[in-house]
């Protein structure tokens, strides 16, 4: 478990991971647990009565359009940054920030208790743009943008393209330098928030020699550059997460470069790094938190002494749990530093699996008509339209690799199974 540097130190002192000698005396060790385990209790209670004066109440119904979504979610994020809960990931200096990895956990559970909106508007900008801008960035560029992710300016990413996204190094989208600038021209594709979005994070192709990583080039871009135009893709059950962005000839600064031009792939291993087990157990507790409604369906549509229903609803809500767990389980490890090779692989398999049954479920028990009563609710995955929530399932067992590839990084990377033969086909 991670030790505190000092037995007394607040909450958001640094945290020292790893088999170092502790400068404490005998129980010192138990008296640092202690201190640590009570300020995480000060954090929480804290925090539960901070939410019961400020948590959005009614936010499911009152976002009717996505542009009154964008405005709420902008709004319960500055609220957060103002409290000092936006940003626990981020360095001390910023407010809020330099929690350990186990105060961010009590702030994503008490987060997801109270059934607040999940921040996706600003999701990639206080994760991936800001892990990239402070690992990779210059001073120049921390000091321009890192604050104003603070007063809400909003970032996208820019990496996937039609024909690339899990094998995203086959990128296509092209900058050519002219002077001072680079000159970009292609398409992204399932750009989260992009139409909101005021700067991108852009991988492009600087050089196609050698091989294919080798060429990449990471930018930060404008997104009201001329040359930009963003086109949200409409979704199945009625939202707009994600869009298309199409570049022509688009001017990028020299300067909004990050890193070394064609070490790209390098940067947005960092970017991709940024976040890594708090969002799946955010929203596996999210999914638990709203076990409720199964209940109350079967309940309200009369299904009580329903003995397979029943059945399935305890199986479901049980394999629920054992989702937490593994999400839990994973934290703890990583606070330990003892996180292995494909553990992340298996609570996002786990996770996508489980939404996909546990809004089956809801839609089996509510029954085709559950979609005329509940609203569509955007940026929400358990919004209690069954059959929003089933199709939108979908989209877990992509984001972020899909099952596929995290079963290839299970059975080779993990269990040591041979590797699939390249050119393969059935
Ligand atoms: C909700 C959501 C939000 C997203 N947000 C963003 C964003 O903000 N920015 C961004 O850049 N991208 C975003 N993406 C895109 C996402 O990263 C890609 O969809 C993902 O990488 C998969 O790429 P693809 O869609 O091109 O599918 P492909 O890679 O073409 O995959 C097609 C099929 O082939 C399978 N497959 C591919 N490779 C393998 C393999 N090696 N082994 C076995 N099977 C394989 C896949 O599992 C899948 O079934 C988002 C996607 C979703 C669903």
């Amino acid at each position: 478990m991670p030790v505190r540097a000092s037995a007394s130190a607040p909450d958001n002192a640094p945290v020292i991971t790893g088999a170092m000698p502790l400068p404490l005396g005998r129980g010192g060790r138990h008296e640092a647990a202690m201190s640590a385990d009570q300020n995480l209790t000060r954090l929480r209670s804290d925090l539960r009565a901070w939410l019961a004066a400020n948590a959005p109440q009614g936010w499911r119904a009152a976002a009717q359009s996505h542009a009154e979504f964008a405005a709420s979610q902008r709004a319960w994020f500055l609220a957060l940054v103002a409290a000092g809960y936006a940003i626990p990931h981020w360095p001390a200096k910023w407010p809020g920030g330099g929690r350990s990895l186990a105060a961010q956990k009590v702030i994503y559970e008490e987060l997801a208790a109270a059934d607040t909106p999940r921040l996706l508007l600003s999701f990639v900008s206080t994760y991936h743009a800001a892990a990239t801008l402070m690992e990779c960035g210059g001073a120049a560029q921390q000091a321009r943008y890192l604050p104003a992710i603070l007063t809400g300016e909003t970032w996208c990413q820019g990496f996937s393209e039609p024909g690339a996204g899990s094998d995203l190094a086959s990128l296509k989208c092209r900058a050519v330098r002219e002077g001072d600038h680079y000159i970009v021209t292609g398409q992204k594709v399932w750009s989260t928030m992009a139409q909101y979005a005021d700067k991108c994070l852009l991988l492009v192709r600087t050089s196609s020699d050698g091989v294919k990583q080798a060429g990449i080039t990471f930018l930060l871009m404008d997104m009201k550059a001329p040359g930009v135009t963003v086109r949200p893709i409409h979704q199945i059950q009625g939202d707009e997460e994600f869009c298309e962005i199409f570049l022509d000839d688009v001017a990028v600064p020299v300067a909004d470069r990050i890193g070394e031009e064609g070490a790209g792939w390098a940067v947005a291993q960092a970017t991709l790094a940024s976040e890594r087990g708090l969002t799946l157990m955010e929203l596996s507790y999210r999914m638990r938190g709203a076990g409720h409604r199964i209940a109350a369906l079967i309940r309200d549509n009369g299904l009580a002494g329903d003995a397979g229903i029943i059945r399935d609803f305890g199986a479901i809500m049980t394999r629920v749990d054992a989702t937490c767990a593994l999400a839990d389980r994973f934290l703890e490890n990583r606070m330990a530093g003892i996180e292995a090779v494909g553990d992340a692989s298996l609570v996002k398999l786990s996770y996508s699996r489980m939404l996909r049954d546990f809004s089956l479920l809801g839609l089996r028990v509510g029954g085709m008509g559950e979609q005329y009563r509940a609203p569509i609710v955007f940026g929400d995955l358990n919004t209690g339209n069954w059959m929003a929530d089933f199709m939108n399932s979908y989209a877990w067992t992509i984001a972020g690799g899909s099952d596929e590839v995290q079963r290839g990084i299970i059975a080779e990377r993990m269990l040591g199974m041979p590797r699939e033969p390249k050119g393969w086909a059935a």
